[in-house]
């Protein structure tokens, strides 16, 4: 593929896409995505990531990056193959304690697991690392492949049975060191889903805590494809799920009024949870306190999928003509149009504005290709792109290119200049 790091010719493309919507998809993120080519399904709840599926999801990825190094994490990236021995310790080998196992063997029989989540792998593994206070706290994440055998697997990208997961675990010293950190993430997932484009519609929601902490946090994101019913306190910006919903607790807790709080359908897109010690007991993780005393190490886990997010962009934000892209996620900021053909003056301003844009930094995909204008406008639409700079005859002749914005469909003139000041 000839892509430069920042500019790639459409006509180097492999994807195709395709006017009709896959007949065996629900989802309508799935059915934008495969249609505008930027994921390939494989079977039910199996899809793969092309150029420009890809493109995006790593742009996901890059702000969650961003932002969990700034909170101080440490990316590790650990194997999917799991030891049976250390799921044994948590008591979570178990398939009726975890249901969505996927196990495999080795070739002498003895079982492995593909990881689900990595709190035991993990946990075993600091133990080589932490061993007085002096080494807390830690945060410690990755991007790793997830394996679930979900049972409904009908929302895309937003829930599938392979996915990559953001998940960062903390070790502190106690609960009082857990929390500090704690809320610091929880602010950082406030700026990840704001930078992504979903901030206004995300809600930070109370959920549950297991048996470590009274509540544990979830991001969730209101629309209409995701499996969960929260309820808002649109005031306060916080929101309760069905699990604490009728748990007066709550209610004293975060200062809400249950008569305030309105009902919507939301798709989680992260959380965070305070694990306690629960892992680190099963799993031998403790550190000598400043008396020399043995303490099991305080943990937490947070989660986000990448996929799930860029679903839910789509189900957020495509329209009837396609996928509408934030620009900070966006697989290129500008969709360079050529109508021209064989070396006309037309593609040669187009080639020129090309060259102009790869030089100037600016991430841009260029239809090259010899196509209709009507099916090229259309197809451009589909991707998504969130600028269009036509080159017609007009451009050619006067220097004065179409320039289109995807979501609000204005279009504006504007000479070379302009463009590449902007
Ligand atoms: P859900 O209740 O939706 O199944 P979960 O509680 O199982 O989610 P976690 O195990 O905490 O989720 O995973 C952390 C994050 O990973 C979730 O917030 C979500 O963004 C993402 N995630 C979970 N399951 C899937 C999946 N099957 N496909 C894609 N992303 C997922
Ligand atoms: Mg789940």
């Amino acid at each position: 593929m000839s892509k430069t790091s920042n500019g790639m010719r459409q006509s180097q493309l492999f994807t195709k896409t395709r006017r009709e919507a896959p007949a065996d998809e629900v989802a309508k993120n799935a059915q934008l995505l495969v249609r505008a080519g930027y994921i390939h399904k494989e079977m039910a709840g199996v899809y793969d990531f092309l150029p420009l599926g890809l493109l995006v999801l790593n742009k996901i990825i890059g702000i969650i990056r961003e932002e969990m190094n700034a909170i101080g994490g440490e990316e590790v990236f650990l194997s999917t193959l799991q030891d049976p021995a250390v799921w044994k310790k948590s008591g979570r080998w178990n398939d009726e304690v975890v249901d969505i196992w996927f196990k495999t063997q080795l070739k002498n029989n003895s079982e492995l697991g593909l990881g689900n989540t990595h709190e035991e792998a993990l946990t075993a593994l600091m133990t080589e690392h932490i061993s007085s206070y002096k080494d807390l706290p830690r945060y410690v994440y990755q991007f790793q492949n997830k394996f679930r055998n979900e049972t409904r697997a009908k929302s895309g990208i937003m829930r599938s049975r392979e996915f990559i997961m953001k998940d960062l675990y903390s070790f502190s010293k106690n609960s009082t060191q857990h929390l500090e950190f704690y809320e610091k993430a929880a602010v950082a997932y406030e700026n990840i889903f704001r930078r992504v484009g979903i901030g206004d519609t995300t809600y930070r929601t109370f959920a549950s805590g297991g048996s470590f902490s009274t509540y544990s946090h979830e991001f969730q994101t209101v629309c209409d494809a995701g499996e969960d019913i929260i309820y808002i306190d649109e005031a306060k910006r916080i929101a309760v799920n069905k699990e604490v919903y009728d748990d007066p607790d709550v209610y004293a807790a975060t200062g809400i009024t249950k008569e305030n709080l309105k009902e919507a359908k939301a798709a989680e897109v992260g959380n965070i949870f305070t694990l306690g010690t629960r892992f680190s007991e099963a799993l031998g993780l403790s550190f000598k306190d400043a008396e020399g005393k043995a303490t099991p190490v305080f943990m937490g886990s947070y989660g986000i999928g990448p996929a799930r997010v860029m679903g839910t962009i789509v189900e957020l934000m495509s329209d009837d003509k396609g996928l509408v892209w934030p620009a900070a996620v966006a697989p290129f900021a500008v969709h360079l149009v050529s109508l021209g053909k064989d070396g006309d003056e037309i593609e040669k301003a187009a080639d020129a504005l090309y060259a102009d844009l790869v030089q100037a930094g600016v991430e841009v995909l260029y239809d090259d290709r010899d196509l209709r204008a009507g099916e090229k406008f259309a197809e451009s639409d589909l991707l998504g792109i969130p600028m269009r700079i036509v080159v017609g005859k007009d451009a050619a002749a006067t220097g004065a290119f179409e320039v289109v914005d995807r979501a609000t469909g204005t279009v504006a003139k504007k000479s070379r200049e302009e463009i590449l000041a902007a």
